[in-house]
């Protein structure tokens, strides 16, 4: 079973792909966090990944997400399929795709941009990717996640520039791609994101139950 979750940056595809990955017991991989995580490694890669994310505040090449995705796939917890958040993002990474995989549902979270800003001014994040927010989501105890203890954080590309930046890619980018894969015959679910998180979950596993 592979799913995809796409959206606008804060339409909660992180918060919603994982819930949904440990409902169905598969992994949860998601492009950003892939990124992230080469990113910290330090490596040459790691080190121009760190700068179009965080300085130009860009997409990746199609061929580095695909690479890292690649690799990703082929690991033994992935055998049964994954849910997979934000890829492919524009119409060079769905061509990509195409060469390596149908997934069997893509469910795109819909949210205007304001609503997204308000989430993502309010976002807080553990190392290991575990999502708050200091009002919607908050932890037990301020400033530390519940899941391992560890300190949560402001992501560095979680500035109102740069959110309204990569607003503005899934605009002009990720939803005429979503167009072209509707057309190309995938199944393709818009659900309503501005609900709280458990009613988009039920919505969410119910187009995936089925
Ligand atoms: P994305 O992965 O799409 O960028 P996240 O899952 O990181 O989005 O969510 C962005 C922020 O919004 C986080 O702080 C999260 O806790 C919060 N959030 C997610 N879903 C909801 C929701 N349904 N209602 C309110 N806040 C939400
Ligand atoms: P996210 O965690 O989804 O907000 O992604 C963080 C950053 O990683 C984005 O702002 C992009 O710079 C990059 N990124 C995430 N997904 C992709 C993708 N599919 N293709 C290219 N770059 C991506």
């Amino acid at each position: 079973m592979i799913v995809i979750i796409l959206g606008p940056q804060g339409s909660g595809k992180g918060t919603q792909g994982k819930k949904l990955a440990e409902f169905f017991g598969v992994p949860f991989v998601s492009a950003g966090e892939l990124l992230r995580e080469e990113a910290a490694l330090g490596s040459e890669l790691g080190r121009r990944i760190h700068e179009i994310i965080n300085v130009q505040g860009e997409l990746v090449p199609p061929e580095v997400i695909t690479d890292l995705l690649d690799a990703r796939r082929m690991k033994d917890d992935a055998k049964q399929g994954m849910i997979i958040d934000s890829y492919p993002r524009d119409l060079q990474q769905l061509e990509l795709m195409r060469k390596r995989f149908t997934p069997d549902v893509v469910v795109v979270l819909n949210l205007s941009d304001d609503e997204a800003i308000k989430r993502l001014g309010g976002r807080r994040q553990c190392p290991d990717g575990h999502i708050y927010h200091l009002v919607f989501n908050p932890p037990k105890r301020e400033g530390v996640c519940d899941v391992d203890g560890k300190q949560l954080l402001v992501r560095d590309d979680d500035r109102e520039e740069a959110i309204r930046n990569r607003l503005g890619w899934h605009r002009g980018k990720t939803e005429p791609m979503i167009g072209a894969m509707e057309q190309s015959g995938v199944r393709v679910v818009h659900v309503d994101a501005s609900a709280g998180i458990d009613d988009v979950q039920n919505a969410v596993r119910k187009i995936v139950g089925i």
